[in-house]
């Protein structure tokens, strides 16, 4: 007797040499399977895969594997025997990372929309090409489905110019389009979608801060349910503290960098990128998990990164009362927010000048996946919300099913 299931969305999220795929029910969320080619053109390619609850199953791909490698592997190998699975595809869902001023939506892949994703490639040089990868291979291999792109700047081109420009030459903006953009955009609107329902608000009066803080981080400010203002800006360089990135810094210090200590361009591209962050203030890791390993054995470089983490997410989030005037809830989301206790502790303990007095049974029961409420009743409202970008992909591209 044949499986039936409901329709699915193949989602794939492609990285330069990596590429992840899910295939999830939109009307569920539940994930048949979940999957993760990596080093794509190095010899030593693998992929590995889930179904459903079941273990974890890995093989090597060929020597020097590309993309189109890793899908066609998926198709014949680990979709073989289950036509069921193959039968349920009513679209495959693309996440890309930058669709710059030219996506605010879903958007259905033509050729047109593939050269849009090469316009916006200054935005994300090191994403959108492997994206791009990864259409261009989808769109050969499941050539009867429609392929949407789901952008993370989407939901952040509601930003007001107040929000989005730079206090530069206004020609940066106008000639070059320089101005701010942001990323995670699927994961904040996950969660200020459930932060609504959690609140028992309807979205268009949800007014909350939230909080993606991964290996990198952003925090945004939602009025009425729309994005006004998110920290990260004309790439994901700008912002919070990350775990080998900056986030804000005097730009002289570029000019330092190069004039005084002779760096070339790409030594500040690589500094400012690869060695800064939790792994440069640390000096050892870019890992929250470690940072708080070397915190709890007295290190004194990890105690300093973990306070300089803190002590700027919860500058940021106080600013974005301006954006948002009276705040429904803090939102805590990403690896590192959706696992951290000291962290969320600490910038709550910061935060207790705008009502936030934090619930320790409830800091500590929010991990491993678990929401919940992490302040106390009278306190200003702060949740865990794990994030689940794969949903708001496989979702968007539902919408143009077949
Ligand atoms: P990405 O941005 O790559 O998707 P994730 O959202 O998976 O990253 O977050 C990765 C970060 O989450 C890492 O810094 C990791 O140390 C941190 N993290 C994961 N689990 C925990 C935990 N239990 N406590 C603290 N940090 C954690």
């Amino acid at each position: 007797m044949e499986v039936t299931i409901n329709p699915t969305v193949l989602v794939v999220n492609c990285g330069s040499s990596s590429l992840k795929f899910a295939i999830v029910d939109p009307a569920s969320g539940e994930q048949y399977l979940t999957g993760l080619a990596e080093a794509l053109g190095l010899p030593e390619a693998n992929i590995s895969w889930r179904f459903g609850d079941a273990e974890k199953q890995k093989d090597s791909l060929a020597s020097g594997a590309d993309h189109t490698a890793a899908l066609t592997y998926l198709e014949e190998h680990i979709l073989e025997g289950k036509p069921e699975l193959m039968k349920s595809f009513i679209a495959v869902g693309h996440r890309v990372v930058s669709g710059g001023e030219l996506f605010t939506h879903p958007t259905l892949i033509t050729d047109e929309v593939v050269k849009g994703i090469e316009q916006c490639i200054p935005l994300a040089p090191l994403h959108n090409p492997a994206h791009l990868l990864g259409i261009a291979a989808a769109r050969r291999l499941f050539a009867d489905l429609p392929h949407v792109a789901i952008f993370d700047t989407a939901f952040h081109q509601t930003m007001p110019a107040k929000a989005f420009m730079y206090p530069l030459p206004n020609e940066l903006y106008k000639d070059h389009a320089i101005r701010r953009y942001g990323a995670h955009g699927t994961s904040h609107y996950y969660v200020t979608c459930e932060a609504a329902k959690l609140l028992g608000k309807p979205l268009s009066e949800t007014n909350i801060i939230t909080a993606h803080l991964g290996n990198g981080g952003s925090v945004s400010a939602i009025k009425n349910g729309k994005c006004v203002d998110t920290s990260m800006g004309l790439t994901p360089l700008e912002g919070i503290v990350m775990g080998t990135r900056c986030g804000d810094i005097d730009p002289s210090i570029v000019f330092f960098l190069i004039d005084t200590l002779g760096y070339s361009v790409e030594d500040v591209r690589n500094t400012l990128n690869k060695k800064s962050g939790l792994l440069g203030l640390s000096g050892k890791t870019s890992d929250f998990r470690g940072v708080i390993e070397g915190l709890e054995q007295g290190d004194e470089q990890c105690k300093l990164a973990f306070d300089i983490y803190c002590y700027r997410l919860a500058k940021y989030i106080a600013s974005y009362y301006v954006a948002v005037g009276k705040v429904d809830a803090l939102i805590f989301t990403g690896g590192i927010g959706e696992n951290s206790m000291p962290m969320r502790s600490t910038v709550l303990k910061l935060l207790e000048g705008f009502g936030f007095v934090e619930d320790e049974a409830g800091n500590a029961a929010a991990r491993f996946g678990n929401s919940g409420l992490i302040t106390k009743a009278g306190s200003t409202k702060s949740f865990v919300i794990p994030t689940n970008e794969e949903l708001v992909i496989a979702q968007g591209s539902a919408e143009f099913a077949k």
